[in-house]
């Protein structure tokens, strides 16, 4: 088990109050906080090593090219790639999703062409399907929120042309079975991509465990700053792959009459690339790796069992979402209120919870609401934090049955 007094005081924000009360903190699907080990990375980087990378052969270019390239070797490390040049820089799982839609997909695709995603995507896997020309199927999911994994296999046809699944539901929490739809989808020669933006805060990952071709996850939800993030993808897949975009650093050489791309994954890295935010990433994996994931892992595992215990037994309190395997969220709604004013009291209290469609409104459809109430945990969360969002909760009842 973590301590999480301990790391609770890696957090300075955690130590802030919110309109008199100490901050509850559990949007962390939405964004995490983050720990000083990152803060002053940036920090150190715009005191001490500032400068653009891959250009320049002065001390502090060649210093913050290391630092730049060592956070791809770690991220590498981190998700178990097989090679650093195997990890793209991006701005989040968002951009790396669009990456792979235009430069894998969209030159692969003939008429008719169907791209299989699930009925629980974020917008983010749903909406750069669209924008190709393909046909998008969704595999149902049932009133659990669970996958139906034999209609998933199902709808893999001749026509599929590519796999987009979330590893797990921002939504709902639900953890997919990835190894197994991979398995399945490659038993048909089928690409996979997925979506571990809310899986790599939580749990470890093995992308060649796994299996799958693409692997994607955002900086911002595990502890790191915004605005960056990793796509993994297979080398041999990448190198197949033309640029997403181009400028400077994506190229060998240029002349008006002919352009020589650079190799991967610097092909992907069209222009001057977040520097401080690849390495504000670095040390946020430093820092999970440093806690431990399967430490981290059990904790959740704990605040997953007892917020779904404390939760139940207010009132009027229905969870949406109640999966065979759960991670880092809970979706509720409370009969008679919505859930934004749920979240608008809650605020008062000191805490902070997300409210509305989650980015996931085919979710919401498949369950008949507009939007939900949703806590979601990160390693420094509590069980008495826990206590605080019940009693909260209890006061909106009160407040509504007045
Ligand atoms: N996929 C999932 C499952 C998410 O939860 C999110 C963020 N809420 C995204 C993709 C998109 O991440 P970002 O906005 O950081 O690109």
């Amino acid at each position: 088990m973590t301590d999480v007094g301990r790391l609770r005081a890696d957090f300075p924000i955690l130590r802030t109050e919110v309109r008199g009360k100490p901050l509850v903190y559990l949007d962390n699907a939405a964004t995490t906080q983050k720990p000083k080990i990152v803060i002053d990375a940036i920090g150190r980087y715009y005191e001490e090593q500032n400068s653009n990378v891959h250009r320049g052969v002065h001390h502090l270019s060649e210093l913050a090219t290391k630092l730049y390239e060592d956070a791809r070797v770690r991220t590498a490390r981190f998700l178990n790639a097989a090679d650093p040049r195997e990890i793209v820089f991006v701005r989040g799982a968002t951009e790396a999703i669009n990456l792979v839609a235009q430069s894998f997909v969209r030159p692969r695709l003939r008429s008719e062409d169907e791209v299989l995603v699930t009925h629980m995507e974020h917008h983010s896997n749903i909406v750069p399907w669209q924008l190709l020309p393909a046909v998008l199927r969704v595999a149902p999911i049932d009133d659990a929120g669970d996958l139906v994994l034999e209609k998933f296999e199902e709808m893999i046809s001749e026509r599929t042309r590519f796999v987009a699944v979330t590893h797990v539901s921002n939504a709902l929490g639900t953890v997919n079975p990835v190894k197994r739809i991979v398995e399945m989808a490659h038993a048909r020669g089928v690409p996979v991509l997925v979506d571990g933006a809310q899986a790599v805060p939580h749990m470890p990952v093995d992308v060649r465990d796994l299996g799958c071709d693409f692997y994607v996850f955002s900086g911002h939800k595990i502890y790191g700053p915004t605005g960056v993030g990793a796509l993994y993808a297979r080398l041999p897949l990448l190198e197949s792959m033309p640029p997403y975009q181009s400028g400077g650093d994506m190229i060998l050489s240029v002349s008006f009459e002919k352009t020589i791309f650079n190799h991967v994954p610097h092909r992907f890295e069209a222009g001057t690339p977040n520097i401080e935010g690849v390495i504000g990433l670095g040390a946020a994996i430093d820092y999970v790796r440093g806690a431990g994931l399967d430490a981290i892992a059990a904790h959740e595992r704990d605040l997953m069992d007892y917020a779904t215990g404390v939760l139940s037994r207010v009132k009027s309190l229905r969870i949406v979402g109640t999966a065979r395997e759960k991670a880092g969220a809970i979706s509720f709604v409370l009969d008679g209120v919505h859930p934004h004013d749920v979240g608008t009291i809650l605020d008062r209290e000191g805490i902070a919870i997300r409210t509305g469609h989650h980015c996931a409104q085919p979710v919401m459809e498949r369950f008949g609401l507009a939007a939900t109430a949703r806590a979601s945990f990160a390693l420094y969360n509590t069980r008495e934090e826990i206590d605080a969002l019940a009693a909260g909760l209890r006061r909106v009842v009160e407040v509504f049955r007045a």
